[in-house]
């Protein structure tokens, strides 16, 4: 039997808008000649402006899983409101084959007119979504280039300043920049200058801030070697160099940009440039370090504190160590009990021998299914009682208001409405924990992919491919070397 999902939605805002009843039912008749199965994905009370909404999730979600033949709404604009979400649905709609119709839009994806409409549906979405990040950005290049900042604090070592409606950066403090990168040459760690600073300023906080503060643009003066070093960096750079420094944006969002302004810089091309390529140094030997050889890092976890193990050097061999154990500054100030250093060629070939042993289909399937808890008590069915329990309730005293007189029919309306209210948000509840489960479910498709990783895993000798393989077979291995205990647990 077709399988038809129904979506209906009414926000709280518009008052005369359709209820959801009706909007149900007219979708209902559209398959009056047909036989169906239907299945309600009411959301009620929710605005079209966005897609946070939890029938609208699950409807998401039951599409994705293929569980659907056919949707059906009463008005497009019951789906959202905003084309650029109603392209992306259109674009998992034709994705997954389904069908889709609206009944009061006349619009019916099975015909050539319906689709010719969702075409036009995704080139508009597209053309919007491009017009609106060209006008930010042109917007915000006109600003940048007259030097005028946007928005946010102050950047250290400037104030704001106002001048004819707009604000521009106005330099107080030389010295502290100077210092900032003139310390990093000297001392060539990041925490140092942390704690330099902290003494002298007291004010900048943790080595992220610093290492921002020193790869910021904003702090050189603009030549074409600083445009060089950021576009071969991934910047995007406009504006003519001046000697000024540059304003920056989306560097959060990795699109960074950084537009030549007219705020006064303090750094040199040449100091900026060494701080850079200093930083450039560590940034390559720590991920040399990582990921080199230990592809159990990341994935090893000590049982008794359930934190992962660290690589440990000396002079001569690598050992892997529980990480509250060796790491100076962890939480509680407690050693894990697990005080083993266990060597890391050692500690690789066994975990090694213990994946091979899942290469043998069977045995995989076996310990798969004991391991991933897959029994999940949602609680679905305590919230349905409930509902029914209320629902009940509000028609036993539907029944009684007619009886009443005017005051006592007011307190049984107000009971009412306080019963429909709470089955709304226990309505709400069953649909995000049906969307639970079937999250739940999905992973299980996840069992081959799994189990391919096995196989690929035995197949190489490469380090780098055995990290990424066993980061898709596990979510941990608990490693107990005092009583050499594997217990693994699968993604
Ligand atoms: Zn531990």
């Amino acid at each position: 039997m077709k399988k038809v999902a129904i979506y209906a939605r009414k926000s709280v805002e518009v008052k005369d808008s359709i209820s959801i009843e009706t909007q149900v039912n007219m979708c209902r008749n559209y398959f009056a000649d047909e036989e169906c199965e239907f299945e309600e994905f009411k959301d009620d009370g929710y605005s079209g402006g966005n897609t946070n909404r939890p029938a609208f999730k699950l409807l998401h979600k039951k599409i994705e899983l293929n569980m659907i033949d056919t949707l059906i709404c009463y008005k497009l604009d019951r789906l959202s409101r905003r084309v650029v979400d109603i392209a992306d649905f259109f674009d998992l709609l034709d994705k997954k084959d389904i069908a889709f119709i609206c009944v009061k839009d006349k619009y019916d994806t099975s015909t050539p007119m319906g689709r010719a409409m969702m075409y036009f549906a995704s080139v508009f979405a597209q053309l919007e979504r491009e017009t609106i990040a060209e006008r930010v950005r042109d917007s915000m290049l006109q600003l940048a280039k007259k030097g005028c900042w946007t928005g946010g604090p102050a950047p250290r070592g400037y104030e704001l300043v106002k001048h004819g409606g707009k604000t521009y950066l106005k330099l107080i403090d030389r010295e502290l920049i100077l210092n900032l990168y003139n310390w990093y040459l000297e001392l060539g760690s990041l925490y140092q200058v942390d704690m330099r600073a902290k003494g002298k300023y007291n004010m900048l906080k943790g080595r992220d801030t610093v290492r921002r503060f020193l790869r910021s643009p904003l702090y050189v003066q603009s030549s074409s070697e600083i445009n060089d070093y950021l576009m071969k960096n991934g910047w995007k750079v406009f504006g003519n160099t001046n000697g000024c420094g540059y304003l920056t944006y989306g560097v959060s969002v990795k699109e960074p940009i950084a537009i030549v302004s007219k705020h006064e810089a303090v750094i040199t091309p040449l100091l900026w440039l060494k701080v850079q390529e200093k930083l450039d140094e560590v940034r390559e030997s720590i991920f040399k370090r990582k990921s080199k050889v230990y592809w159990l890092s990341g994935v090893l976890r000590c049982p008794y504190c359930k934190k992962p193990y660290v690589i440990v050097n000396s002079a001569r061999n690598h050992y892997y160590a529980c990480r509250s154990r060796v790491n100076r500054f962890h939480e509680h100030n407690k050693k894990c009990k697990n005080n083993k250093y266990v060597n890391s060629i050692k500690i690789e070939s066994v975990i090694e021998k213990y994946i091979l042993s899942f290469r043998d289909k069977v045995d995989f399937e076996h310990i798969y299914k004991s391991n991933s808890d897959n029994i999940y008590n949602s609680g679905i069915e305590a919230l349905n009682k409930k509902i029914k329990k209320n629902s009940k309730m509000i028609d036993n005293l539907v029944s009684k208001v007619a009886l009443l007189s005017n005051s006592g029919a007011e307190i049984l309306l107000k009971k009412i409405d306080e019963l429909s209210k709470e089955n709304k948000q226990l309505e709400d509840k069953v649909r995000n924990e049906q969307l639970n489960v079937l999250e739940i479910e999905s992973k299980k498709f996840d069992k081959s992919f799994i189990y391919e990783n096995i196989l690929n895993f035995s197949k190489t000798d490469n380090p780098e491919d055995k990290r990424n393989y066993v980061k898709n077979i596990f979510k941990y291995i608990d490693y107990d070397p005092i009583n050499e205990k594997i217990v693994c647990k699968f993604l």
